[in-house]
């Protein structure tokens, strides 16, 4: 079971932003820029590219209204996608606010505390549609 199945089960806790019946997406904990989210399918399945046609596109749809969430949140030059899923093997999108090139090399990260993260989980779920 990875990690993020724990997080959809609620085994182990996360900051949720938005979740439906088959993705859930929630803050990443050790975030590159604040806002970075993760849209995760809830089927559990390693490579985004295994994914059907029709569930790619579904990750996809899901995928792109968070990023507007973020995008009403969060001031940034414009939301970036990346997908790699070397460390996880279950499929996530990174959602990141983007100002600069670094913000999306995954080298420089960013801390917060625990109330931070609370409160921008539940400002960018507000504004999820
Ligand atoms: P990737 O698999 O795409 O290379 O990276 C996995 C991402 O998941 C990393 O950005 C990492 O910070 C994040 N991550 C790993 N474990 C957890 C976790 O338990 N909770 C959350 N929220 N994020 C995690």
């Amino acid at each position: 079971m990875s990690i993020f199945t724990k997080i959809i089960t609620g085994e182990i806790p996360s900051y949720k932003v938005a979740e439906d019946d088959n993705f859930i997406a929630f803050l990443d904990i050790n975030p590159n820029a604040k806002g970075h989210t993760l849209v995760v399918p809830k089927k559990e399945e390693d490579k985004i590219f295994d994914l059907s046609k029709e569930e790619y596109s579904s990750l996809m749809d899901f995928s792109y209204r968070v990023a507007k969430a973020i995008e009403k949140t969060i001031v940034c030059k414009r939301v970036g996608m990346s997908v790699i899923g070397l460390e996880v093997p279950h499929v996530h999108v990174h959602l990141i606010p983007l100002n600069s090139m670094a913000d999306i090399q995954f080298s420089q990260k960013v801390k917060l505390s625990n109330d931070e993260f609370i409160a921008l989980a539940k400002s960018i779920s507000k504004n999820f549609e």
